[in-house]
């Protein structure tokens, strides 16, 4: 079944609803007054941590004259980020298993156009990220969406199970995952593979995995982060710096395949074809010089974790039901008025700015980002408790 213009048409509008949210100069604009607390997007309003500039001011400098010729995989950039995936995962990454991407969103986009043909169908977890769905219809392929469970977040494996057709090419999962912050455990992610081997055998064609992992360096709790990729072979990791980094401007990621993967030999080229097709999906070869250093740096896990330490209890103290995330920097918590868009603005007039559910397939809901400065937590809380009351009278 290819994308049908129903889907496509419903893409388009729901992209042009989002696009017309995030880009709205007023929303900007608000977001800029001093008296704002922003926890809507996943942007930084602390400086870069240290050792972030000087990683690029040194890259900048001319190693010779091909410094800044056009650069696809970068084999310093490749080999560091193998050696870093394999000394957190095992697996014995290589350099030829990695593809240097200007972020997921190219990560994913150049995936699924290397893997779907036409009339594939791609599977993707809801509450999903915001692009899932139309980075897959523009692929060419049909998306085919599964709710997670709606108590734990966690997969809904016989959904996922039902999900899947003679036709089904892939899925997406992205763990630790935007919004819930779930981690998925051990055990779920053997029982989907099983479920994606099974699957591959009775189509007599493989189902491959995309394993967003955006946030799987943001691990709060000293928890273990089981990869996906280490459960089934026959997936792909991808990977951006945007949020460790918090730097979501500089586009920079990579896919990588683990050695365990049989196709990986013969997915190079659809994947190299694809990196260019996508628009030169590779890096600017500033960043790519940078990544040996990049790669290294630890991001600002304290800082994140100190902000959910302060507002998961607080916001629970005045009644607020959450989800305590395990991972990203993201809280989901239930709003208090079935129309969270009503409630996202009484926040608003307390100077609270958060994501409202129905933007992300969850009305009922609303996003904060502990990317907000420590000020802006402290600020926000009396706001917060605000608007609850105001909600309950
Ligand atoms: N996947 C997930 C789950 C994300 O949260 C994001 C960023 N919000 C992306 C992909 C895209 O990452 P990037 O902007 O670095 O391409």
């Amino acid at each position: 079944m290819d994308a049908s213009s129903d889907q496509i048409r419903r893409v388009i509008e729901g992209l042009g609803a989002f696009a017309s949210f995030g880009t709205d100069p007023a929303l900007w604009e608000t977001l800029q007054r001093p008296e704002s607390c922003d926890f809507v997007f996943g942007n930084p309003h602390d400086m870069p941590q240290p050792g972030y500039v000087e990683a690029l001011m040194s890259a900048a400098k001319p190693t010779g004259p091909l410094h800044y010729a056009y650069t696809m995989d970068l084999p310093q950039a490749a080999a560091a980020i193998a050696q870093g995936l394999t000394d957190r995962f095992g697996l014995g990454f290589r350099a030829e298993d990695v593809h240097m991407t200007n972020g997921n969103f190219s990560g994913l986009a150049m995936v699924l156009r290397a893997v779907a043909d036409p009339g594939d169908e791609v599977v993707f977890v809801s509450p999903p990220w915001f692009f899932y769905e139309s980075l897959i219809v523009a692929s060419g392929a049909a998306p085919v969406r599964v709710f997670a469970d709606r108590e734990t977040f966690d997969l809904d494996l016989s959904a996922i199970a039902d999900a899947i057709t003679q036709r089904t090419r892939a899925i997406i999962v992205n763990s630790p995952n935007n919004p819930s912050g779930r981690i998925y455990p051990r055990s779920t992610l053997d029982e989907l593979a099983r479920i994606l081997h099974d699957a591959s055998d009775r189509n007599g064609r493989r189902i491959y995995l995309l394993s967003d992992e955006a946030y799987n360096r943001i691990i709060f709790d000293d928890r273990e982060f089981p990869t996906p990729v280490a459960h089934y072979h026959h997936s792909f990791l991808l990977y951006t710096y945007a949020k460790t980094l918090l730097s979501p401007g500089s586009r920079l990621g990579y896919v990588a395949t683990p050695p365990g993967m049989a196709e990986a030999e013969d997915l190079r080229l659809p994947l190299l074809v694809s990196q260019i097709a996508t628009g030169w999906a590779f890096p600017a070869s500033l960043l790519q010089h940078a990544v040996p250093e990049l790669d290294r740096l630890p991001g600002n896990m304290p800082a994140l974790h100190a902000r959910r330490d302060v507002l998961v209890p607080a916001l629970r103290d005045q009644g607020y039901d959450l989800i305590e995330p395990e991972g990203t920097f993201y809280v989901l918590v239930r709003s208090p008025l079935a129309d969270d868009d009503a409630f996202c603005a009484l926040l608003n007039s307390h100077d609270v700015y958060v994501l409202p559910g129905s933007t992300f397939e969850m009305p009922g809901w609303f996003r904060i980002s502990l990317t907000a400065s420590d000020d802006m937590v402290e600020r926000a809380i009396p706001g917060f408790a605000k608007a609850i009351a105001e909600a309950a009278a």
